[in-house]
């Protein structure tokens, strides 16, 4: 069983719903959820706007390879109406999956990349990592997730958005 950090984010279309349908599809297709932040509201960054994103992170147990825990991710993306990009960069979506980490291993694929290279700069990931797994630690840099969000210089405003099923 390896245990698995899942960052999820939206900010297009119902994004309380894309957030909740993908956390179904993850329980199904990939393991279970043992742990769940809460979701975050905030600005979009690195490109331009008006759709605020929701953030969070969950932690899961799983008994797949990276890769294909990729993959499921990937297809959970498609299945939720995410395009393929035609830009390459970061853009409006309605669902995105990022691997963050895996146990304490390091992986340098060229389509996977764990621990995933910039959640120690993003305060949208390292505030709802916190908030389940304070003591996990980076195998890059050996310092905890509580450690790297101490000293995250992104100060972007982040706040609590109840999730709710809408029908
Ligand atoms: P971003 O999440 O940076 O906005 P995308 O979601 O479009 O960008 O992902 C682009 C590519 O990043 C994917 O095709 C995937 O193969 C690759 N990738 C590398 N490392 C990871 C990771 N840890 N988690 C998710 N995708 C990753
Ligand atoms: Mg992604």
């Amino acid at each position: 069983m390896k245990l698995v950090t899942i960052a999820l984010g939206s900010n297009q279309g119902n994004r309380g719903q894309n957030i909740l349908q993908a956390l179904t599809c993850i329980s199904e297709r990939i393991g279970t959820i043992i742990h769940r932040s809460p979701f975050y509201e905030n600005e979009a960054q690195g490109f331009e706007s008006k759709e605020l994103f929701l953030n969070g992170c969950i932690a899961i147990e799983t008994i797949l390879e990276p890769l294909n825990i990729l993959q499921n991710l990937k297809e959970i993306e498609t299945d939720l109406g995410r395009n393929k990009k035609s830009d390459p960069g970061y853009s409006s979506r309605p669902i995105d999956l990022d691997i963050i980490l895996i146990d304490n291993q390091v992986i340098n694929l060229e389509d996977l990349a764990v621990p995933h290279p910039r959640f120690r700069e993003r305060l949208f990931v390292l505030k709802p990592l916190c908030d389940i797994q304070p003591t996990a630690v980076d195998p890059l840099t050996l310092q905890s997730v509580q450690e790297l969000l101490n000293r995250c210089p992104d100060k972007s405003v982040l706040t609590i958005h109840e999730l709710k099923e809408v029908r």
